[in-house]
């Protein structure tokens, strides 16, 4: 007989954890023991699963690196013994959280999948349960006894993405998240299509490693016009401040001011690294197409093609912490690791 593919479910917390007391209309944490009564169809996947939960499950507002790290450890902990991983975080820092994962688990062989929802398991009119069940579903795929998905991603409204490709770009919709950069690796329609050819090949066969050290002496700049010098001034002198993303106009464009070229430059001279990543949602940067992304390109900044910001800010975590040497930095971040960039 053919052995029942193993799934485990780590619950982080967010809105997909909670039912509506219906006299009251208050929301509350739900029961993770209680799964089945709640959604009784799971005892008809061809599976088992099982679940564990943060002892205090957070709004992933509140998600920090140690959080990551123990999601890590679990799966960490849990891997000979399951086939696939499930995890449900609320979806507001998902793409963040998702992306470092992506990072933080190298080799990975076996598919994690996070998924949230918009509404409580617990609502009349949930999308919870189609997130939840596809994404077991997904999880539990196998094809000649080997997992179809070898990569962290992210499951959500019938489609699933590589996690490190996604943002939350509707905080009303079911269609919470979008990849514009790079098509679903599956859709979920009257069948479940799998792209093949969108997902990643595994390299190699080199166990399981965690990557726990992240270090978040990090910085995220925003350009908008009139953005003055004391404010990029003050990011840029932060103690102990090892790199920053600079979100760019456009295909990486930035203001030519002397001033701010000035401030660049001193920073990259400091050891700081400068990341450009565009504030458009979809589309790469290219340094030197323009004037205004010449000098940016000339000063050594880091191109960030068309990484999302994101993953462009724990993968700057995880190489930093990795203790990626200064000569091989730029090389190493414009390469791509986990598929998070052309
Ligand atoms: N605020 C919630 C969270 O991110 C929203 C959600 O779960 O979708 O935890």
């Amino acid at each position: 007989m053919k052995k029942k593919t193993k799934i485990l479910l780590i619950y982080t917390g967010g809105t997909i954890g909670m039912v509506k007391d219906y006299k009251t209309g208050v929301l509350k944490s739900f029961d993770f023991k209680k799964l089945l009564t709640h959604i009784p169809e799971l005892a008809q996947l061809a599976c088992s699963i099982k679940s564990v939960s943060f002892r205090k499950p957070i709004d992933s507002s509140n998600m920090n690196i140690t959080h990551w790290v123990r999601i890590a450890s679990i799966i960490e902990k849990q891997y000979d013994r399951y086939d696939g991983f499930v995890v449900l975080h609320g979806s507001d820092t998902m793409s963040y959280s998702s992306s470092a994962l992506s990072f933080m688990l190298e080799h990975l062989s076996k598919p994690v999948v996070f998924t949230g929802s918009q509404l409580p398991i617990g609502d009349l009119r949930t999308d919870a349960k189609e997130n939840l069940i596809t994404s077991i579903q997904i999880a539990a795929l196998q094809q000649r006894t080997k997992p179809v998905i070898t990569e962290v991603c992210l499951y959500f409204e019938y489609k699933l993405y590589r996690a490190n490709r996604t943002t939350k770009i509707n905080a009303e919709h079911f269609e919470a998240f979008a990849s514009l950069n790079y098509p679903a690796l599956a859709e979920s329609g009257v069948h479940l299509k799998v792209n093949q050819e969108n997902l990643l090949r595994r390299k190699g066969r080199k166990p399981l490693f965690v990557q726990k050290q992240m270090d978040n002496r990090v910085a995220i700049l925003k350009l908008f016009p009139g953005i003055n010098k004391e404010i990029v001034r003050s990011i840029f002198s932060a103690t102990n401040l090892k790199a920053v993303i600079l979100e760019t106009y456009g295909a990486g464009n930035a203001t030519t001011e002397d001033w701010f070229l000035k401030e660049v430059g001193q920073a990259i001279r400091n050891g700081i690294y400068i990341v450009n990543v565009t504030q458009c949602s979809g589309g790469s940067v290219i340094m030197g197409q323009y004037e205004t992304s010449e000098a940016l390109q000339k000063m050594q900044v880091i191109n960030g093609k068309d990484i999302t910001t994101e993953a462009a800010i724990t993968k700057l975590m995880y190489l930093l912490g990795s203790g990626v040497s200064s000569k091989s930095f730029k090389s190493i971040f414009e390469t791509s690791l986990r598929g998070e960039m052309t």
